[in-house]
């Protein structure tokens, strides 16, 4: 190891200053200090507050495995706006036999005429198929506090004597939760707040311990991913398509032979099928143009960057390979075609053919319309 590297005395975690989402980020100034502590440790200890934290893949897996092994309650945290982007996959390998509750947040951003019921059966649905029954769901705006008691009542009945673990993927507002949590279950007392090391790691998790209650409740590292859009963009760019208010719906009727363009970051050609329309669900505040397909490559190549924005000249040559996916919708139930960390495009019962481009590496899937 590096001499000059300093480590937390908090944590373990060696210090740096380039990454905040990543282990062991301080401000420098905090590094000539005699005990210098990580951002994070310095907001448990000083705030009673969790900062989020996220790593890759090898080390969540061995962290997050270690739940496994334990008697558990796990609370799994899903982004609602987008749920696929934000699943872990195989997470029944991770967490063995243990009971889940799934915590679906940011319900604040689905458009305000959501009937959350069909929401969540659709949730159930979808977590069934990956193998998962979960307790309960609940839908929650960790960041408003909406329905969060909910989470506090599901804790409660079925914690009985496990440690509760929280999981979830980076930016899914996991330590928003907890900090919502920390602050109901204070009512009662000081919670306290400690930190111990994982085995075999040297990241701590963050446990509170919780005064009345048998259990505490474990604070894990977010993973990172690289296969949502939000993961790609610069942090300005990230304002641009992160909703941060109910989203309204956009329609557009198109016929075939016409193209949207969402910012630069998504290209939706709609090759063939009836007249019909397409309802977008995307940020507000990101732009969409409609334009004729055999115009849309000139568009494109004149205005990317500057009309069509995101992506902007911070955020790198990446996003502008584009790869093609080509979907043929059949007649039936409504379908939305998502675009992980971007949102989607509900079809509303047609058949066509669509040709979406977005940049390489980022998933896209259809499902059955969550609205
Ligand atoms: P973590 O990485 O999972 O711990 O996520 P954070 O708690 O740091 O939150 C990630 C981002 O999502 C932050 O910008 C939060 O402000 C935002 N966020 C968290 N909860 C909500 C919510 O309920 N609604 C909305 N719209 N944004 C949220």
């Amino acid at each position: 190891m590096d001499p000059a590297l300093k480590i937390c005395t908090g944590c373990g975690a060696p210090l740096q200053t380039e990454h905040p989402e990543r282990p062991g980020y301080t401000v420098a100034s905090a590094l000539e200090r005699e005990h210098p502590v990580c951002r994070r440790c310095f907001r448990i200890k000083h705030y009673n507050e969790v900062a989020p934290v996220a790593i890759h893949d090898d080390e969540f897996i061995r962290i997050v495995s270690e739940i496994s092994t334990k008697r558990a309650l796990v609370v799994k945290v899903v982004d609602l706006f987008d749920f696929s982007g934000s699943w872990i996959d195989n997470l029944r390998r991770y967490i063995g036999n243990n009971p889940v509750l799934l915590v679906a947040n940011k319900v604040d951003v689905l458009p305000k005429q959501t009937n959350l019921d069909k929401v969540e059966q659709w949730l159930r649905k979808e977590v069934e198929k990956k193998g998962v029954l979960p307790e309960g769901i609940a839908l929650v705006s960790a960041s408003k506090g909406h329905r969060v008691e909910q989470v506090k009542t599901f804790i409660e009945r079925y914690a009985n004597e496990r440690d509760v673990y929280v999981i979830g993927t980076a930016n899914v507002g996991k330590s928003t939760l907890i900090n919502r949590l920390i602050q109901m279950f204070g009512e009662t007392g000081n919670v306290e707040l400690t930190t111990s090391r994982y085995p075999g790691t040297t990241l701590s998790t963050v446990q509170l311990a919780i005064p009345n209650y048998k259990h505490m409740i474990v604070d894990t590292p977010g993973i990172l991913t690289t296969h949502r859009l939000s993961d790609l963009v610069c942090p300005n760019c990230l304002k641009q398509i992160v909703p941060d208010r109910a989203i309204n719906p956009r329609v557009y009727q198109l016929n075939s032979g016409q193209t949207l363009f969402v910012g630069g970051l998504a290209r939706f050609d709609f090759v063939s099928g009836e007249r019909q329309p397409f309802v977008c669900y995307f940020a507000n505040q990101l732009g969409i143009h409609r334009t004729k397909l055999e115009n849309a490559d000139a568009l494109y190549e004149r205005h990317i960057g500057g009309l069509l924005t995101p992506p902007c000249a911070d955020c790198g040559d990446h996003l502008r390979d584009l790869a093609t996916h080509k979907l043929k919708i059949k007649q039936g139930p409504n379908v939305d075609i998502v675009i992980s960390g971007l949102g989607w495009i509900s079809v509303r019962g047609h058949a066509c053919e669509v040709h979406l481009r977005v940049p390489s590496g980022v998933d896209v899937s259809v499902r059955r319309a969550i609205i």
